[in-house]
């Protein structure tokens, strides 16, 4: 009987990578054999991140194993996905460095169906002294990263900040202006504030997403934060970033995100570039591949990089497996509920949060926002973030 299973290999077990396990396991378990091929033993949530920088969130918080789902029935497989064969209906990984339990000397594994969700690479390759300069960029995308730039705000006396926000589609379209609000938040803490001069170059026409720009303006205005839109950051050096303009801005902390793309191993397959083809939104095959599906921040979507369509887009994927082996698909639609941190002018280490929604489900999508910044806002993030980590991975014991 197993032998007859479908084997489901689905890349990047993350929001997108695990939401589509689990709807396989839940929905046609007895007919799947599903095996989530992953970098780390661990998962790392991002939302939350920028609230590292005020100490708002912990490292624990935010970390989950895999073990629970595996209890489940998912079967994992750590190492790194170097190369898909789409005609031999293989993927090939590297061996984790730490945790490993394959005797095979060629690590390869076989699927029937593959779910294509690693998420995406920060290349800053488009910008010159990008490579000799990389160390000097600090953001709130990676755990060390954003370790980093919480040093430099705490540590630094004066000068001036850049935030960078690159050409859309970037994966968490608020992340630039959470960074630049939080940022403000801790220098006006420390009593600092008035050493720095804080600027948001962003490369898109509005600071983003669209739908709170207005605010965004607003609050800068209130916080004294300049914006700079619709310029690329073309070059650094050691103590200046060149905008496309030849405008020369100096630095003294550089919060850079660098453009986003897919990892090269899907356009290697020939499965787009720089970012992977479906045949529609809800139907995210690639258009040459019945078998090989797109799910989250990897896939061409024209929606938002987030996690709210980078779920749904993983229940559009497994939905699709689901109805082939004649299962009930979930329901799903694209739509979502968002919220922005934007610091917290006074100057207190307690973040507030705008709200904004999108709803793609009818022509044109619907936008939704509430332009007052709350505490409720910040508190209702961290509830829906850990519900998503208590569902996919495993519940939190939280000490009150
Ligand atoms: C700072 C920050 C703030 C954010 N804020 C919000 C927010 O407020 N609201 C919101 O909705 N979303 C937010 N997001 C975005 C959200 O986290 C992502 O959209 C979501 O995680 C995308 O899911 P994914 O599965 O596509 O990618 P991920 O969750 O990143 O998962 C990808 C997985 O694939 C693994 N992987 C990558 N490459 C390989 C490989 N070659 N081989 C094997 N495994 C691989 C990775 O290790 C990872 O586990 C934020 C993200 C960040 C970083």
């Amino acid at each position: 009987m197993a032998g007859q299973k479908k084997r489901v290999v689905i890349i990047g077990g993350g929001i997108a990578g695990m939401g589509a396990a689990h709807n396989l396991v839940d929905r046609v378990g007895d007919q799947v054999e599903v095996t989530v091929i992953t970098k780390d033993p661990f998962y790392m949530t991002g939302p939350s991140r920028p609230l590292l920088l005020t100490g708002e969130q912990k490292y624990e918080r935010m970390i989950r194993g895999y073990e629970e789902a595996a209890a489940k029935g998912i079967n994992f497989v750590f190492g790194n996905v170097y190369k898909i064969d789409p005609a031999e209906r293989r993927v090939y990984y590297t061996e984790s460095p730490t945790r490993s339990y394959v005797t095979r000397k060629e690590n390869s594994i076989e699927y029937d169906y593959l779910i294509v969700a690693p998420g995406i690479v920060f290349d800053g390759s488009s910008i010159e002294g990008y490579r000799e300069n990389w160390h000097r960029i600090a953001n709130v995308y990676e755990p060390g990263r954003v370790d980093v730039l919480k040093h430099r705000v705490w540590t630094a006396t004066k000068g001036t900040v850049v935030v960078y926000a690159p050409p859309m589609p970037y994966r968490c379209a608020p992340a630039p202006t959470e960074t630049a609000m939080a940022i403000d938040q801790v220098l006006r803490y420390r009593g600092v504030r008035n050493n720095f001069r804080i600027v948001h170059v962003d490369a898109n026409p509005k600071t983003q997403p669209p739908v709170i720009a207005d605010v965004v303006a607003r609050l800068y205005e209130e916080a004294g934060i300049e914006l700079i839109t619709s310029q690329k950051i073309v070059e650094i050096t050691p103590n200046e970033v060149v905008l496309e303009s030849g405008e020369k801005i100096e630095y003294t902390i550089l919060a850079l995100l660098e453009p986003n793309r897919a990892p090269r191993f899907i356009a290697e397959a020939g499965l787009g570039d720089p970012w992977m083809e479906v045949r529609n939104p809800t139907d995210p095959r690639s258009p040459k591949y019945d078998d090989v599906l797109a799910a989250g921040d990897t896939a061409k979507l024209p929606f938002p990089k987030n996690q709210e369509i980078a779920y749904e887009s993983a229940l559009y994927a497994s939905n699709k497996i689901i109805e082939e082996l004649g299962g009930q698909p979930a329901s799903v639609q694209y739509a979502f509920l968002g919220w922005a941190y934007v610091g917290n002018t006074q100057g207190k280490l307690e973040t507030l949060s705008v709200q904004f929604g999108l709803n793609f489900t009818t022509q044109p999508p619907k936008p939704s926002k509430d332009p007052e910044p709350k505490r409720d806002y910040t508190l209702q993030k961290d509830r829906w973030e850990q519900s998503y980590l208590n569902r996919l991975f495993h519940p939190k014991e939280e000490q009150k």
